[in-house]
C-alpha cells in the first residue's frame, strides 16, 4: 500500500470523528438547554407577582366592606334601639346609615369583580404549573436519551480511536507532520480522492499522469487546486 493509501484512511477516521465529536457537542447541548423551561419559569412568576397584587386589592375592598357592613349594623341598632336619643343625634345617625347605604354597593360590586378575576388568575397559575411539570418530565426524559445517545457515539469514538493509533503507525513520522499540518489550514481535510478526473474537495481537474503518480510513486502529489495530498485509489 502506497503512503497516500494509508494517509486516506487516516483521513477517512478523522472525517468520521470529527463528525461523532460534533454530534457529542450537540448532544451535551441540547442537554443543557433549558429555555422552554425557563420561558414557562418567567411567566409563572410574573402571573404570581399579578395574582397576588390582586389577592392584596381583594383583601383591602373586603376589609372596607367590612367594616362599612358591621359600622351600618351597629348605626342601625343604635338608631332603633330603646335608649334616648338627642335629635341631633337622631339626624347623625340616619345621615350615616344613608351614606352608607349610598357607598357600600359600588364597592361590592368591585369587591364581587375581584374575586371574579382572582379566580380566573388562579386557574391561569395553575394550568402553567401543569405546563412546567410536563416540560420538566419531558426534559428529564429526554436527558436519559441524549445519555443513551452520548454513551453509543463515545463508545464508537473509542472505538475510531484505537484504529486511528494503529493506521498512524504505519505513516512515516514526516508525512504524519505534513497531514497534519494540511488538515490544520485546510478545514480538516488533508487527503482528497479523485472522482472524474477531478479533486474530490476543490474540483480541480487531476491529470491522469498525476493520478498514475499518485497511485504509484512513493512521494506524495498534491492537487494544484487546493494543496491537498491526492490519493490514487
Ligand atoms: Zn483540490
Amino acid at each position: 500500500m502506497n503512503q497516500s493509501a494509508n494517509l486516506y484512511r487516516l483521513q477517512v477516521i478523522d472525517s468520521k470523528l470529527e463528525m461523532l465529536n460534533r454530534q457529542v457537542h450537540h448532544l451535551h447541548r441540547q442537554i443543557a438547554d433549558e429555555r422552554e423551561i425557563s420561558v414557562i419559569r418567567k411567566i409563572i412568576e410574573e402571573q404570581t407577582a399579578f395574582l397576588s397584587q390582586l389577592e392584596s386589592q381583594l383583601n383591602d375592598i373586603s376589609s372596607k366592606t367590612a367594616s362599612m357592613r358591621t359600622k351600618m349594623e351597629q348605626s342601625n341598632s343604635t338608631l332603633y334601639g330603646k335608649a334616648n336619643k338627642s335629635p341631633k343625634e337622631l339626624q347623625d345617625l340616619q345621615m350615616e346609615i344613608a351614606s352608607l347605604g349610598k357607598h357600600l354597593p359600588p364597592l361590592e360590586e368591585q369587591e364581587l369583580d375581584l374575586m371574579v378575576s382572582v379566580e380566573a388568575e388562579q386557574q391561569k397559575l395553575s394550568i402553567l404549573q401543569g405546563q412546567l411539570k410536563t416540560s420538566v418530565e419531558f426534559k428529564a426524559k429526554s436527558h436519559l436519551d441524549f445519555e443513551d445517545q452520548i454513551a453509543i457515539v463515545t463508545k464508537e469514538i473509542e472505538k475510531l480511536t484505537v484504529e486511528r493509533d494503529a493506521t498512524s503507525k504505519s505513516v512515516p513520522q514526516d508525512a504524519l507532520a505534513l497531514y497534519t499540518r494540511i488538515q490544520q489550514v485546510k478545514s480538516g481535510i488533508a487527503v482528497v480522492e479523485v472522482i472524474d478526473s477531478g479533486c474530490s474537495s476543490c474540483g480541480a481537474e487531476i491529470s491522469k499522469s498525476e493520478w498514475q503518480e499518485a497511485r504509484t510513486s512513493t512521494t506524495l502529489i498534491y492537487c494544484q487546486g487546493c494543496g491537498r495530498i491526492i490519493y490514487g485509489n
